[in-house]
This record gives C-alpha cells, structure tokens and sequence, in this order.
C-alpha cells in the first residue's frame, strides 16, 4: 500500500459494535473482565487502550515497521530507549541535537553512569574512535535541529553492525515518515515527537517508537507499562486523526519551505539559509538519497548578525507565531539560543555552530504569497 493510503486506512478498522468508521476514543481507565485475568486483551489502560492500539499501529505503518508504541510525550519516548541500558553502558551521539535530548542525556542519564559522547556525525567515519566494547546505542537526529544538518543513516548503521550489540536509534521527528524510513535504512528504533508532524495541529503532545525487531518490541513495551508514560485516548484519537492528512501537509510544508529557503537565500539583509535543498548544502547528496524532499523546517542568520536586529525580526512577524514547537499547520518562528535549545550551555552551543541570533521557522500550510509578504515586511523593519 502507497503512504498516503496507509496513512488513511492503516491501523483503523470500523468498530465491530457498531459500524463506526472512525474509531471510539476508548475514555476508560479499565476493562470489565467475565473470569479473573480472562479478557479481551484490555485489562488497564496504561497497559493497553483500543484507541491507543490503533493509532500505533498506524504509525509503525507509515514507518514500514511491525511494532509501534506510543507515549505521553517525544521525550517519555526518547527516555524508554535510554531505559535499556544499563550503568557503564555508552551512548554515541550528534552535536547537533534537540536541546531536550541533550538536557536529558547529560543531566539526567549521566547521574546513572551513563556515557554520552557528542560527535559531528555529519562525517560518519567520526563514529569509529568512539565505539568499543561499551558502546550500546547510536542515537542519531538528522535533519539536525536546528542547524539542518544531514547525517548518512545507512553508513551509520553499517559502522554498528561491525560490532555486537549496539542498536541505532533515530529520531525522524523533522522528516515525519512521509519525507524518510530510517527502519528501511536498517536502524532498530525509530522515535518520533508526535507533537510535531504527526500530529500536525499544534494540539496534542505525545512521543512514538517504531521497531522491527520482536524481542525489542517486548523489552520497550516492559518499559512502558512499568514506568507509565502512556498517552490518553483523546490523544491517541486527535492524532490517528491528524494522520489522515499527512501526505497532503507534508507536500505544502516542503512546497513552502523551498519557496522560503529560496527567497530567504536572495534577499539583501539575509546572511546564510540553513536549508538541506540547496544544491551547495554540505550534505545535499546525502539528504537527497535519503529523503524523499526536504521538508519545511529552515534557519538562517541576517547578514547585520546583531540580535537586537534578530529579536526585532522576530517581533515583527504577524502570520509567523513567535512560538517553540514546528511541523503544525501554522508557520512558527524561534530563536534556539534562548528557546528550544536554551537548556545547551553557551559554549557548547556556540561551539557547535549555534550561534546567539540564529532564527529558526517551521514553515506551515499557509498561502506562500502571505509567508513571503510576511517576511518581506519584517525583514524591511530590521
Ligand atoms: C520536540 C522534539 C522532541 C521532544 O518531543 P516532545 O514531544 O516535545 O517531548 C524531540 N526531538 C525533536 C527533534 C523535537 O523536535
């Protein structure tokens, strides 16, 4: 089945009690049971919801996978994976990551005796001098946030399979499973944030784990259930409905985020346009074998790089929310330093290439003629 048919019908069967074509949001805590532990497969909601059930199994739909598992958040979904792990175990990372990952790598796993190695994987021949015997878990974000850098998957996951036992995990929350497949591309684990693409309507928060592999599907749902982070059925059923339009979004977002990219790179006050598109883009090649277009996330710098004049642009915007978050229908404007990636310290950020006045926009749904007057008009202010 092609995606934008899985991402109508997969997962979502008429209700057997009464023919409803979308599925009831099941708003039950638990399950009536006609002998003790006999029952439909429902006992308790944090175990198991009908709703919830249909939703991954949508999800590992769209992300060609057998299992999926949904959670409260991106973050509850990104802490189960690190759950598999023990003390003294390794983790080998990028330098370009959501800063929320970073926080909870370093100043929550690391307490545990976790290690946590940064490295620019954009060259993934970097990986090399990191793994050894410890080495557990490559987790990898590309297109990276908010610098869109593009990281090879598939030389990423042919560096792991040189040794035993090390999963690699990637979170495709900026590609949504429209524009990329990382479990096609031989990963273990696929995480996403819901709250982004999948959800699509800036009004739900929930994280989700695509996997293949049946043992790891048992030891990620032990997890679940144990530790709790489970999403609630009015949730699960905003999303499955989110879904239903995930391919028709996510052609505007990349239509959109091309003209933006494009007429950001052209005008006089704009300095760099962080855009994987672009046939100049570091990792372009990368980016167009792997992906399927280039989505509608972007960041650029102004050529008067002060950030009186960035925080002013921001200020000026009136289609563009200033607002954390991305991949809803409508177009949101960021400043990373001190919004979705203030919880990096400054100099690790700025090492890294992140700099202080770096802007950031998920280009939404919008009419592109609005989007670009906007921009136009606040670029004229600065
Ligand atoms: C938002 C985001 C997360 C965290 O997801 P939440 O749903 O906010 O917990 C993780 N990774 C990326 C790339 C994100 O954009």
């Amino acid at each position: 089945m092609k995606f934008g048919t899985k991402a109508i019908h997969a997962g979502v069967e008429p209700d057997p009690s009464t023919g409803a074509i979308m599925t009831p949001i099941f708003q039950t805590s638990t399950f009536v049971q006609p002998s003790p532990s006999k029952h439909k497969g429902y006992a308790y909601a944090r175990g198991a919801n009908p709703t919830r059930n249909s939703l991954q199994k949508s999800i590992a739909a769209l992300e060609n996978g057998k299992f999926g598992i949904c959670f409260s958040s991106g973050m509850g979904a990104t802490d189960a994976v690190i759950k598999l792990l023990n003390p003294g175990d390794e983790v080998v990372t990028s330098n370009d990551l959501y800063g929320g990952s970073y926080r909870m790598f370093t100043k929550v796993y690391e307490r545990f005796g976790i290690k946590f190695h940064f490295l620019d994987l954009t060259n993934a021949a970097n990986l090399t001098p990191f793994i050894n015997s410890k080495t557990r878990l490559i987790w990898l974000e590309t297109p990276s946030n908010p610098l869109m850098r593009i990281i090879d998957i598939q030389e990423c996951v042919r560096q792991a399979r040189l040794h035993r036992n090390i999963l690699v995990a990637v979170d495709n929350t900026f590609a949504s499973p429209y524009l990329q497949n990382p479990l096609d591309m031989g990963a273990d684990i696929v995480m996403h944030s819901v709250t982004k693409y999948l959800g699509g309507h800036s009004d739900v928060v929930m994280g989700a784990l695509v996997m293949n592999d049946e043992r790891l599907h048992q030891d990620l749902t032990f997890i679940m259930n144990s530790c709790g982070a489970v999403p609630g059925p009015q949730d699960s059923f905003l999303v499955l409905r989110g879904i239903k339009t995930l391919h028709l979004r996510m052609e505007r977002h990349c239509f959109n985020g091309r003209k933006v990219a494009e007429h950001l790179r052209q005008h006089p006050k704009v300095g760099h346009v962080y855009w994987p598109g672009f046939q100049d883009h570091p990792n372009h090649a990368i980016a167009r074998r792997q992906m399927k277009d280039f989505g509608g996330m972007l960041s650029f710098s102004l050529k008067d790089d002060k950030i009186e004049k960035a925080t002013k642009l921001m200020e000026s915007m009136k289609v563009f929310s200033l607002a954390e978050s991305l991949g809803g229908v409508e177009s949101l404007i960021n400043h990373p330093a001190s919004m979705t990636h203030a919880s990096i310290p400054r100099e690790e950020r700025i090492k890294n290439g992140l700099t202080d006045t770096l802007i950031r926009l998920s280009v939404g749904v919008e009419d592109i003629e609005d989007l670009i007057a906007d921009l136009d008009q606040a670029l004229e202010q600065v």
